[in-house]
């Protein structure tokens, strides 16, 4: 079982902002309204995940460090329509197997305290009283030598970190998010349902301003989102994110649709900053390719990729005209 889990763990953890993702999710799934993130050595020394979500009573506290304890599966039709971000329930305890874990969690009328080390208790401690959840995890990789070796720089790791929470945050605009790095605010939203307001503390004021929306329909896919006007362009492809039913996916094909919708507008080798959502019905998105590294399989994939052209086109050439 042990073992097991850290073997899992390599695939679950890759690095600190595997951690933060697998947390952050949890604290979404769990309707939580409020969402801060700590970390220390842009979490190599530590990651803190505050929320106000539905928290665990003592045995799920227990449960959930086992592996295949999901909550968020009953059955076997849940696998093919899967609404909910999580649905493994490998990641805690994979990630409790390689690291140090202090979890405070409390439902509202059961709770505990509880710490571990590398997936063993060591201590445990009455409940809060606070609802919700916060979790510790420190000394990430404390037991695997080797994978902590292969960490890169203070500066890469945080930089997958906040890229991560800047879209949790784009696609949960209703949630309030904040992203702190020892004393350093990273990213702060205000949970009040505005995409703009998101945008803007991402990409600043005056850029935000310069975004405009779109909303487009075919048959299948309904997408909406913001797109920059031309004169905004960044040196990345990484500026333009893609959202499929709530999730962070990358498509080489959408980011090449959006760039085409700007054609003759953009300089060679620079890119708009775009927010697309797409909505569609889940047999057309097929998750489940591999959830970790973000890949998907879309059906009736030439007719969004021209929606997307001509969506994000149009929107621009109503702005120029
Ligand atoms: P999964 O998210 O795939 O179900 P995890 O290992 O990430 O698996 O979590 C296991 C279970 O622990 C979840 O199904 C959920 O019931 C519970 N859990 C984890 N984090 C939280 C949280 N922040 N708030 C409430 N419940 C949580
Ligand atoms: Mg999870």
């Amino acid at each position: 079982e042990w073992l097991s889990n850290k073997i899992a763990a390599g695939e679950v953890v890759e690095r600190p902002a595997s951690v933060v993702k697998e947390l952050v999710e949890n604290a979404i799934d769990a309707g939580s309204t409020q969402i801060e993130v700590f970390l220390h050595d842009a979490g190599l020394g530590s990651i803190q995940v505050t929320d106000n979500g539905s928290g665990m009573d003592e045995e799920d506290a227990f449960k959930c460090f086992m592996r295949h304890a999901t909550s968020k599966i009953s059955n076997e039709h849940d696998l093919f329509r899967i609404r909910t971000l999580g649905f493994r329930g490998e990641a805690l305890a994979s990630i409790a197997s390689v690291s140090k874990i202090h979890l405070k969690t409390y439902d509202g009328k059961s709770g505990i305290e509880l710490v571990l080390e590398g997936g063993i208790e060591r201590a445990r401690h009455a409940a809060p009283s606070r609802r919700g959840t916060d979790i510790t995890v420190s000394q990430l990789f404390f037991n695997t030598p080797a994978r902590l070796k292969y960490m890169k720089t203070i500066q890469t790791e945080l930089g997958h970190s906040i890229d991560l929470m800047n879209r949790l945050a784009l696609c949960n605009p209703h949630i309030a998010f904040k992203l702190m790095h020892h004393d350093q605010l990273l990213l702060q939203t205000n949970g009040r349902g505005n995409v703009q307001q998101v945008l803007a503390s991402i990409y600043g004021i005056q850029n935000a301003k310069k975004m405009i929306p779109f909303e487009g329909k075919s048959h299948d896919y309904n997408i909406s989102g913001y797109a920059t006007l031309p004169e905004i362009t960044r040196a990345s492809k990484n500026y333009m994110s893609i959202f499929v039913n709530g999730r962070w996916v990358k498509h080489f094909l959408a980011q090449k649709a959006m760039t085409d919708a700007y054609h003759t507008f953009l300089p060679i080798e620079r890119f708009p900053i775009v927010v697309l959502f797409v909505e569609g019905d889940p047999y057309l998105t097929d998750v489940n390719v591999h959830p970790a590294k973000h890949q998907i399989r879309l059906s009736k994939e030439p007719e969004l990729l021209e929606l997307i052209q001509t969506t994000i086109r149009e929107a621009i050439r109503a702005v120029n005209r």
